[in-house]
């Protein structure tokens, strides 16, 4: 039986191949909406990691998830947002481009917003970096602001590995835990952007550790049961700060990264989301969203039209309701 995920998947960014919604013209978008109309919107960063993988690696990871989803599925890409939000401790590594938080947060708004007046109104942000406590602040000030029905999620893919990125102590295949550019990042990369990653240049980082006793309450960016401190509620308890700590942009063994390690948990993410494709259609036909009624207690002609298919008679857009979004 052929294997259902092409890992390496080939790389549609550029390509007339139906994927990717810039890439296509407004009737093959209105076509598409007929049959799915759930948009996938990878949201990525342009930051270090390292001397060996390319600085586009959490982009890249997403974009080529989302690819393979929608070949599967028959739902839409987004072509990627480029850069992201950071924590306080990437904060000026050279090569990283950090967004401010809000600034970050309010281009994504605009987004949710602009491909929810095209119609497209099912929304998966799936996140490829250390943002994914930024992200729902854009979801929850586009429903706030405007109140229309939609269906918006994240999904952060280290959160849908299915236990993927356990470590050997925890049974599974890694050496190390997941921080950044390290054994277990870089492996994700080689499999699905092979050619994102120049092996010969890959260095091993030894991980400082954390001020704090670690055990108890410094959960890893991976961790499936994580102690209460996720790495993004606090700075200062771990010896993080890049720019200082780790000038060599990656952390941890990334030398002993390969795609075999990875490909369970590629398949894990790839199956979860053509899952989460699936039962949203299943619930919300194409064209179908939460009852009105149900969703919000907005009423009357100025919702009604909006709610329409765009172009079509009656139909306004969204920002007759409010601008900017
Ligand atoms: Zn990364």
């Amino acid at each position: 039986m052929a294997a259902k995920w092409n890992l390496p998947p080939s790389g549609d960014m550029d390509k007339a191949t139906g994927i990717y919604y810039q890439n296509m013209n407004m009737k093959e978008l209105a076509e598409r909406r007929k049959t799915n109309d759930v948009l996938i919107v990878p949201i990525g960063s342009t930051e270090t990691h390292g001397p060996g993988q390319a600085l586009g690696e959490d982009t890249f990871l997403v974009t080529r998830m989302a690819e393979e989803v929608a070949r599967v599925t028959g739902c839409t890409v987004a072509q990627p947002l480029w850069y992201g939000a950071h924590p306080y401790h990437h904060l000026g590594m050279p090569g990283t481009i950090v967004i401010p938080d809000d600034v970050f947060i309010a281009y994504i708004e605009a987004m949710i917003a602009g491909f929810w007046n095209a119609g497209f109104r099912k929304q998966i942000l799936l996140n490829g970096h250390g943002q994914e406590w930024v992200i729902p602040g854009a979801i929850h000030n586009f429903t706030k602001k405007y109140q229309v029905p939609a269906v918006l999620t994240e999904v952060h893919w280290w959160y849908a590995t299915g236990g993927n990125l356990k470590t050997k102590e925890y049974g599974g295949v890694f050496d190390t835990p997941l921080y950044h550019a390290c054994e277990v990042e870089c492996s994700y990369l080689l499999a699905v952007a092979p050619e994102m990653v120049k092996t010969e240049n890959l260095v091993d980082v030894e991980i400082t550790g954390s001020y704090i006793k670690a055990e108890g309450n410094l959960a890893g960016p991976g961790d499936q049961t994580p102690p209460p401190l996720r790495y993004w509620m606090h700075e200062g308890l771990v010896r993080n700060y890049e720019a200082q700590m780790y000038p060599e942009g990656n952390l941890g063994p990334s030398t002993r990264a390969s795609a075999e390690k990875a490909r369970p948990g590629v398949e894990s993410v790839l199956d979860y989301l053509e899952k989460l494709v699936t039962d949203i259609m299943e619930a919300f036909p194409p064209g179908q969203l939460p009852p009105l009624d149900e969703f919000t207690q907005r009423r009357g002609e100025a919702i009604d039209a909006v709610m329409k298919e765009p172009g079509t008679k009656g139909w306004r857009h969204l920002y007759t309701i409010c601008w900017p979004p």
